[in-house]
Parts: C-alpha cells; sequence; structure tokens
C-alpha cells in the first residue's frame, strides 16, 4: 500500500506539518538525511517518538521513500532555504516518475522558484513553491499555505495542502492557489514583510506608552488586551499583551529583561528589495528592517546617548486621551502598510503576468498566519468591490477610517518628535500618507537638479506630457539630452 504524500526535512516545521497531515487521515512518508556516525537518525527518533502509532512510515533510504508514495507523487521538501533545496531535488530526480510533484514549502527567494519550476517542468515533473506561515503551532494545527508554480499540479496537492490548513472564521481553509511560477513565495515574502511592519509598529506603541505615559506593564497589557477586542483584533496584538503579563523564574517581567537588538532571517529585506526592483514605495517595511538594522548597533547607541542626551519635558500626559492617539498612529500606519504591501503585489502581477487575485490573498491571512487579524475582511470585501480602489487607501471604507484617524496619529507624532522620542513607522507612514495626498511634490526641483549637472531632461507642466526637454542652465553647456529612461 503506497502512502498519500511524502515529506522530506524532519526539522521543527517538517515533524508538524507530517502530524498534521497524518492527524487529518493521509498516510505519510517521511525523510530526513541521514548523519554517518549517527546511530539513532532524526527519522527513526521521530517514528518511535511523536509520530508513533500515526499513519507515518519512516525512511533513510531516499530510493525507498520515493518508492513508497502513490503516483504521480507529492513530495513536500521542508528543508532549510537555499542551496539545500536544489541539492535536495538533485537527489530527487533520479528516482520520480512523470508528473511527479514537489512542493517547496520553505522560505525560498521566489525568483529560486521561477527557476526551480522551469527546471522541473522540463525534466517533467511539477513543481509548487509554496509560503507556509504560522511557525510550529500553524505546522501541527493549521497553518496559511501559499501555493503557486505548476498549476495542473493545484488539484492534485488542493486536498492534503486545504485540509492542513487553517480555517478561517467562515470555515474557508487558508489556502488557495496564487499563481504561476513563484508567485506563492513572493506572496508569503510580502506576509513576512507586513508581519516586520506589524511588529515595529507595535514595538512604537510599546514605547510610547511605556516612556510618555510611564504605564507599567500590567497596565499595557490591559491596553493591548483591550485592543484586541475591537478593530485592532490580531495574534500579533494578542500575544503582545501576553507578553507584558509573561514573568520569568525570577519572579519580575520577562520583557524587561530581553536585550533591545532585533534579530533578521532575510524576507523582509527581500520585500523591500523587490519592492525597489519593481519601482515601488514600501517604506513602512523598509523602516522596519533598518530599525532592526539600528538596533543591533547596541554599541554605537550606547556611545552616541552620552553624547546627545534625548531631552523629555516633565509633562504628564493625560493616559485616556494619549492611549487614543497611539491608537490611531498604530492603526492608520497598520493601514498604510498593507496599502504599500498589497500596491507591490499588484504591480508584481502586472509585471510577471501572474494574476493575483488580491482580495483571495487577504482572505488567506485571516487565519494561521502571524499576520492573521479581522481587518484582513475589510481589505478583501474593499478589493472585491465593482469599482475597484486604485490604492487601498481610497476604498470607501478606508477613506473614512483615515479621516477619523488622522488627528490623533499626527498629533501622536508631533508630540513625540518633540519628546524626542524615535517613532520611526509612525511617522515614516504619515509623511507617505501626505505625499500620497499632495497633487504637488518638490519632485520639480529634484528633475532640475538632475537636468541642471546630467542633462538628464524633464516634463513641462505647460507642454504634452511625455515630452523632454534639456535647459541649458548656465550658458556653456551643451545640447546632447541624457537617454530618458526610468530604471
Ligand atoms: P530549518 O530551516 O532549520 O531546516 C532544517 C532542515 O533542513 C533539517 O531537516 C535539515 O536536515 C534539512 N537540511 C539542511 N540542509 C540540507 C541539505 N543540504 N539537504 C537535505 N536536507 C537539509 O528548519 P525549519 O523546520 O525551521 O524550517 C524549514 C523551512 O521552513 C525553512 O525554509 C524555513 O525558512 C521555513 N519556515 C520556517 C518556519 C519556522 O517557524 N521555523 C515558519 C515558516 C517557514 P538535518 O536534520 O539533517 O540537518
Amino acid at each position: 500500500n503506497k502512502t498519500d504524500i511524502g515529506l522530506v526535512g524532519l526539522a521543527v516545521m517538517g515533524e508538524n506539518l507530517a502530524l498534521n497531515m497524518a492527524d487529518r487521515g493521509w498516510n505519510v512518508s517521511v525523510y530526513n538525511r541521514t548523519v554517518p556516525g549517527v546511530e539513532e537518525g532524526v527519522v527513526v527518533r521521530f517514528v518511535n517518538g511523536r509520530a508513533k502509532g500515526k499513519s507515518i512510515e519512516g525512511y533513510t533510504d531516499i530510493a525507498e521513500f520515493v518508492t513508497s508514495i502513490a503516483t504521480p507523487r507529492k513530495i513536500m521538501m521542508m528543508v532549510r532555504a537555499g542551496s539545500a533545496v536544489d541539492e535536495l531535488m538533485e537527489q530527487l530526480f533520479p528516482h520520480l516518475s512523470e508528473g511527479d510533484i514537489l512542493i517547496d514549502g520553505g522560505n525560498s527567494n521566489y525568483e529560486d522558484t521561477n527557476r526551480r519550476v522551469a527546471l522541473a517542468e522540463k525534466k517533467g515533473f511539477r513543481f509548487v513553491g509554496t509560503g507556509v506561515s504560522g511557525g510550529e503551532e500553524g505546522a501541527l494545527n493549521g497553518a496559511s499555505i501559499m501555493p503557486g508554480g505548476s498549476e495542473s499540479a493545484w488539484p492534485e496537492v488542493k486536498p492534503i495542502l486545504q485540509s492542513i490548513a487553517a480555517k478561517a472564521s467562515d470555515g474557508t481553509p487558508c489556502c488557495q492557489w496564487i499563481g504561476p511560477a513563484g508567485s506563492g513565495h513572493f506572496v508569503k515574502m510580502i506576509h513576512n514583510g507586513i508581519e516586520y511592519g506589524d511588529m515595529q509598529l507595535i514595538a512604537e506603541a510599546y514605547w510610547v506608552m511605556k516612556n510618555l505615559l510611564g504605564l507599567d506593564n500590567g497596565q499595557m497589557a490591559e491596553i493591548f488586551a483591550d485592543w484586541n477586542e475591537g478593530k485592532l483584533r490580531s495574534y500579533l496584538i494578542e500575544i503582545t499583551a501576553n507578553i507584558l503579563r509573561h514573568k520569568d523564574r525570577s519572579g519580575g517581567y520577562l520583557i524587561d529583561k530581553i536585550l533591545d537588538t532585533a534579530g533578521q532571517k532575510g524576507t523582509g529585506k527581500w520585500s523591500v528589495i523587490n519592492a525597489m526592483e519593481l519601482g515601488m514605495p514600501l517604506g513602512l517595511i523598509a523602516t522596519a528592517v533598518f530599525e532592526r538594522s539600528l538596533s543591533v548597533q547596541k554599541g554605537l547607541r550606547e556611545t552616541a546617548s552620552k553624547q546627545f542626551v534625548c531631552r523629555r519635558s516633565q509633562a504628564v500626559y493625560n493616559k485616556s486621551e494619549m492611549v487614543k492617539d497611539i491608537y490611531s498612529a498604530l492603526y492608520a500606519s497598520k493601514l498604510v502598510s498593507y496599502a504599500q504591501g498589497f500596491a507591490v503585489l499588484q504591480r508584481a502581477s502586472d509585471a510577471f503576468a501572474w494574476n493575483l487575485d488580491l482580495a483571495s490573498i487577504a482572505r488567506m491571512w485571516r487565519g494561521g498566519c502571524i499576520i492573521r487579524s479581522i481587518f484582513l475582511n475589510d481589505i478583501a470585501t474593499a478589493f472585491e468591490a465593482k469599482d475597484k480602489p486604485k490604492h487601498l487607501l481610497l476604498a470607501p471604507y478606508f477613506k473614512n477610517e483615515m479621516q477619523l484617524l488622522l488627528s490623533g496619529w499626527k498629533h501622536l507624532v508631533a508630540q513625540s518628535m518633540k519628546e524626542e522620542l524615535p517613532v520611526p513607522a509612525f511617522s515614516s507612514a504619515l509623511n507617505y500618507f501626505y505625499s500620497l495626498v499632495s497633487v504637488k511634490l518638490p519632485a520639480n526641483m529634484i528633475q532640475a537638479q538632475r537636468d541642471y549637472f546630467g542633462a538628464h531632461a524633464f516634463e513641462r507642466t505647460d507642454e504634452l506630457r511625455g515630452q523632454f526637454f534639456h535647459e541649458n542652465w548656465t550658458g556653456h553647456g551643451g545640447d546632447t539630452k541624457s537617454g530618458t529612461y526610468n530604471v
């Protein structure tokens, strides 16, 4: 009897996904490379441990592993992103039959997935690159799964992937087909970028409450728990309340003992790099990534903090007023971040002919993943409207929300700046918003400077668009223009 699916890579994600599949009634073959000299390998430990009594068969020989799976085979790879996936594919290829499906569930770069889909298809196989979000807990109990690649593979993998996906509150699985090539991994990358942004925004809200209002951890936990009952209801807000309440074995609050240097594994950085490649603003996520980089320069900050002492006034702020302003800043900045993120998805969809369904993506993120929240419902509704908005913030519902939030948001940013307290993501979002709604920007000056020193040419407000002019600014320049291409 052959199994329904194979899974390679028994680290935290692979183990839990295999258990999830078995619990949904699938027969699973699992394989992990064995380290020579180690008697009891990962596979043996898993099969005799957490997988005991479940419909999971362990293999330490790759040929036997592949043979054990029913054709067309579905083999999910949960190994370290990067060259490990290519090495594993090369090891699997000789054992596969035509039409077999490889599924990469790791955090692969979408350009690698573009390449792997083409390579697998050239060999007569199929390839699905899927983002999986939700960490260990999601892998075991229901993740948000974002598959893309060889489209003919979707009907084959759909029953298994949807069964192990989280279900949104209306019961729909948080796993739908994303599109061709590396689109699934691109969408997962932007999901992670948005996660960076959300985390930075929550951290700033915490910082203002702590530093300008002088609230203690218990009081702050209550505010986050309260926000979690309203429009900001989301996994990250919920865990923030739990984190603030958490005491470690010494009896003190753990949050106060954690070093203020934030790590990163690259998906935030990739989001920003790819937004830049597409010529799209993604300032909030960029700020979140750069703030993590600055946080790591702890020694430099220590030195600098002795030379420039930030001065706080002794002002006593009205707690309920300021908490409302912090809420406005957090919610409005979050809207800006999602608007920027979805605009990048739309641009990628147009540039690569992926035909992404933004409403479906928003719905897929409502459960299982780290950025799950109820306001993704409102985003999906906005993208489903007959009159598709040009930009998320211009959808009637969000336009109205922004109008209500603006006053508290700008007040909070201004107050924090006066108090010399950094709120880089709140202010980045506010500056983006003001730029977005400005019919005129000082880019005319930039164009003039570019033309002055580099003959890059400019369009004129008193001539038809698309015609480029060069001015002889100094009287001794030439008439030759530079090319007017944009990169
Ligand atoms: P790791 O990213 O730590 O990967 C470890 C696994 O990869 C082990 O099974 C390891 O085998 C295997 N591996 C490493 N190099 C090779 C190789 N050259 N050939 C074959 N196998 C290899 O484990 P995770 O479970 O954390 O993550 C798996 C994937 O899922 C990664 O791409 C990760 O980015 C992604 N992911 C992780 C999440 C998380 O919360 N951890 C959430 C969502 C996605 P061995 O035991 O022999 O070393």
